[in-house]
C-alpha cells in the first residue's frame, strides 16, 4: 500500500513537532523548509491537523505551533486513516467504473487488507516515532522562532 504525498508531508509536520518541548513554537515556515516541503502544501497540511486537534496555534509575535497532548499520544495509525480519509487503494468507481464494482472479492479482500495496514500501525504513537535514531536528526534541522 501506498500513502499519498499530502499524508508523509502531514507525518513529517507532526514528527517535526514532536520533539519541541513544548515550549518551543515552530512556524509553518520552518517546518516547510526544513522537511522539504512545499509551503504551500505544509499550510494545508497543518489546517487539516489543527482540525484533527492534533497541532494546535498560538498566535502573535511569539507565536507559533505545537503538537496538543492528545495528538502527542495519537495511534500512527489512527492519525494515517485520518489524513488518508475514504480512499481505496484501487479506482473501482468514477468515470471509469469497474463492472465488478458493486460484487467483487477482490476489491473486499483489498479494504482488509488496507484495515490490517492501518491496524498495524496502531501501536505506534506520534511520540514513539521520534526516538533515536529520528529524534535527534529532527532536532538538528533548526530551533524555534527567535
Ligand atoms: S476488479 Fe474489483 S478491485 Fe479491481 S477495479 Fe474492479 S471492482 Fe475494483
Amino acid at each position: 500500500m501506498r500513502l499519498t504525498r499530502y499524508t508523509d508531508l502531514a507525518l513529517r509536520a507532526v514528527m517535526r513537532l514532536a520533539v519541541m518541548d513544548g515550549e518551543e513554537l515552530l512556524t509553518t515556515r520552518q517546518i516547510a523548509d526544513g522537511m522539504n516541503v512545499p509551503y504551500t502544501h505544509m499550510t494545508k497540511a497543518i489546517a487539516h491537523l489543527q482540525h484533527l486537534g492534533v497541532i494546535e496555534a498560538r498566535r502573535g509575535r511569539n507565536g507559533g505551533l505545537s503538537l496538543t497532548p492528545a495528538g502527542r499520544r495519537t495511534g500512527v495509525g489512527e492519525l494515517v486513516r485520518a489524513l488518508e480519509g475514504d480512499r481505496e487503494v484501487v479506482t473501482c468507481e468514477g468515470e471509469q467504473a469497474c463492472p465488478l464494482a458493486g460484487a467483487c472479492r477482490l476489491r473486499h479482500a483489498l479494504r482488509r487488507a488496507q484495515d490490517a495496514f492501518y491496524a498495524s500501525l496502531d501501536h505506534l504513537t506520534v511520540d514513539d516515532l521520534v526516538a533515536s535514531p529520528t529524534g535527534p536528526v529532527l532536532l538538528a534541522l533548526g530551533g524555534p522562532p527567535g
